[in-house]
């Protein structure tokens, strides 16, 4: 053949600037593409031999990668089935790619995934070397070698050429900025990323020992990749332990996983893989050791966002497939009907491996459950086929340690827990040292009590509020017991209004001030042998408080004091004898000021029924301002006395601040007043 000259047939002028300003990221690609195609070569080889359309010596059909410094050359080079001049104008300089400049702009997020699906893998060599040769010779009978050289320019040239094997030596001359491809350990590094599950053997340098004080070379090839990974295999040919190795292997350094799912399909798609369920110990940490997707056997990414549902990024593994089409924007993935498919199938794989796990072997499910609760609650809160499907192996845990489906513990607990409006009651605790007394007292009363303390539990109970009819859930701590549930023959504190708004006022001019905190004061009959005092935390707002601190745009919530109830049981007899003792001394003083403010109010209501349409004339406004005022102040008064009188009785102080105590909420100064008073009470 003659030596020739010409153009690449691109359309645009020319492509390699553009291929450099958009595939900047991604540089490193460039030797996953010729390593690719080194490997494609051979395997086509070893195919038209199986075919017997190749009967020649199949031979040596290892690739290898060399780099050499001190020429500034990178070379990957394969014994498969070469390429003629006429191979290299049809598949090389004809890349006839119209709009490539369009696409790559419009696509240049993800060219990574492009260059590989559109012809243009070979020359993302130029994006990082300022000469590429390819040297070939092909398997046909009577092939003549060839050297086809390319400085960057839409120019080529192409030349016969000596080369004794079949196959082809592409020879990267690497640009001074891009010299970090010309270091063993750089490159050795990126074929480990993305080589090391090629189908073909792929040898970079020798291996190395060490000798004299220092690293040497060996004369034993360094193979970079195993040509059969794991997942094409076939599940029924591996062992536990083959799992176990696999997964060591790709995440070293971390505890073993707890199971895995070997997924293969080749209808309507086709994807292998496996995933693995790391052990995640109530964090989210595993973002770095993340799943790897493939594209037969080699490696693209291990951004999965889009191919598996979100929850699934906790997972690890490896996906491989063939089908996914990277050649795409992330969001449009999203949309993409075949991707919908394959994050479906994985998603119908994982809840049916989970519940078999379940069915199989219970009591390893429970053993395992604190570590995979959190992989399945998020799933259940993302995603609604999964949550379907998971209602079937959901676990709830008690207090006690015990597990229960949820429609076993739904059984468990309707006889004891519904409440008068036939609505069930799940009782849950969130701290069971802190919230100790509470259970207890509710366990007493016969009732039963969740764990809810996981990072996502917040969002869980609300899950399952929502999804089970004709239930709620209610922290233990969130009333005092006889509330959690409210049943019909509930007792109420005997107390006449008046002695309620006398007491109210008593207690109140007690509590300590606290701005972080705001109390409300209730009486409750609550039996002798409770205590005097307990304090319940409101569970709506301390949703909202959880619910707040979470995210953004709900301070509103997040600035309120955290608000309590201080239930006040007067048949206990130390509280029986404060009421007593109070009635005595406030009724005659306290009896006229409330007859004062009933007369008043009663003017108030008189001069209202006379305004017609809400609209009082000025005099009637007038009289109303009056007699509020009037109101206010004799109100002033009456609290004044009740809080002079209260201030003498220490006892009230000091069965407040036992329950603050017994809550934690009892700080500073307050405990240390406290300390003396329990003192000169002694
Ligand atoms: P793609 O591999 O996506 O088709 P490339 O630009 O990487 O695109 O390669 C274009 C074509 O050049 C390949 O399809 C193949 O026919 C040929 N080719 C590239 N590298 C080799 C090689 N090492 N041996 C034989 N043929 C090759």
């Amino acid at each position: 053949m003659a030596t020739t000259k010409g153009n690449i047939g691109v359309t645009t002028e020319n492509i390699f600037p553009v291929i450099k300003k958009f595939l900047y990221s991604d540089h490193e690609i460039f030797l996953r593409e010729l390593v690719s195609n080194a490997v494609d070569a051979s395997q086509k080889l070893r195919t038209l031999s199986s075919f017997g359309d190749f009967k020649g010596e199949v031979g040596d059909l290892r690739v290898y990668v060399k780099v050499d410094k001190e020429a500034g050359t990178l070379t990957v080079s394969d014994h498969g089935i070469g390429m003629t001049s006429e191979d290299i104008d049809k598949y090389i300089n004809q890349i006839a790619f119209s709009g490539a400049e369009d696409f790559l702009a419009k696509y240049k997020d993800t060219t990574n995934a492009i260059i590989g699906h559109f012809g243009l893998g070979f020359y993302s060599a130029f994006m990082v070397a300022n000469k590429v040769e390819i040297l070939s010779l092909s398997y046909k009978d009577g092939a003549e070698a060839v050297r086809w050289t390319c400085d960057g320019s839409p120019e080529y040239t192409m030349e016969p050429a000596e080369k004794a094997e079949r196959g082809t030596d592409i020879i990267l001359h690497i640009d001074p900025e891009n010299a970090e491809f010309l270091e063993q350990a750089r490159i050795d590094t990126l074929l480990r990323k993305y080589c090391r599950f090629l189908p073909v053997p792929v040898i970079s340098g020798k291996e190395q020992e060490w000798k004299d004080g220092k690293m040497v070379d060996t004369d034993r090839d360094k193979v970079i990749n195993s040509t059969e990974p794991l997942w094409m295999k076939k599940p029924a040919d591996l062992t536990d332990k083959d799992y176990l190795a696999f997964y060591r292997d790709l995440y070293p350094g971390q505890d073993d996983p707890l199971f895995w799912i070997h997924l293969n399909v080749d209808y309507p798609f086709n994807l292998t893989g496996v995933l693995f369920f790391p052990k995640l110990h109530d964090n989210f940490e595993v973002t770095k050791n993340r799943i790897q997707l493939y594209c037969n056997q080699v490696f693209v990414t291990d951004s999965v966002e889009g191919v598996v549902p979100e929850f699934m990024m906790l997972l690890q593994g490896v996906i491989d497939s063939p089908d996914i089409p990277l050649n795409v924007s992330r969001s449009y993935l999203q949309s993409d009907s075949a991707v919908k498919k394959i994050s479906g199938y994985i998603t119908k794989k994982v809840s049916q491996r989970l519940e078999d796990l379940f069915k199989a072997d219970r009591a390893d499910f429970e053993s395992k459950w604190d570590d995979i609760s959190i992989f399945i609650k998020y799933g259940m809160l993302t995603d609604e086929k999964f949550r379907d499907a998971a209602m079937k192996f959901c676990l709830l845990k008690d207090t006690e340690g015990k597990f229960f489906t949820i429609d076993e513990y739904k059984a468990l607990i309707e006889p004891a827990q519904t409440d008068k409006d036939g609505t069930l009651v799940f009782l849950y605790a969130t701290d069971p040292t802190e919230q100790y007394t509470y259970i207890k007292a509710a366990n007493d009363k016969g009732y039963s009590v969740l764990l809810m303390d996981g990072r996502l539990d917040s969002h869980f109970v609300g899950l399952l509020e929502n999804k089970l009819e004709k239930t709620r859930f209610v922290r233990v701590d969130s009333d005092i017991v006889d509330n959690l549930i409210p049943k019909a023959d509930r007792k109420v504190a005997d107390l006449s209004q008046e002695d309620r708004d006398m007491l109210t006022t008593l207690f109140n001019s007690q509590l300590p001030k606290n701005d972080k905190a705001q109390f409300f004061v209730t009486f409750e009959a609550l039996g002798e042998q409770s205590a005097p005092i307990v304090i319940t935390q409101n569970e709506y707002m301390r949703r909202m408080k959880e619910m707040a601190a979470m995210q953004a745009g709900m301070n509103f919530y997040a600035d309120m004091p955290d608000s309590y109830n201080l239930s006040v049981n007067v048949e206990q007899p130390v509280v029986a004898k404060v009421v007593a003792a109070a009635r005595e001394a406030l009724s005659e003083k306290v009896a006229p000021i409330a007859a004062d403010i009933k007369a008043d109010n009663e003017k108030i209501e008189a001069v209202n029924k006379e305004v017609k349409d809400h609209n009082p004339s000025a005099e009637q406004q007038q009289q109303i301002n009056d007699l509020m005022a009037a109101v206010d102040k004799i109100r002033k008064n009456q609290t004044e006395i009740i809080s002079q009188y209260a201030a003498t009785q220490p006892l009230v102080r000091q069965l407040i601040d036992l329950a603050l105590l017994g809550n934690g909420l009892l700080k500073g100064a307050d405990l240390s007043q406290f300390i003396t008073r329990s003192v000169s009470l002694l």
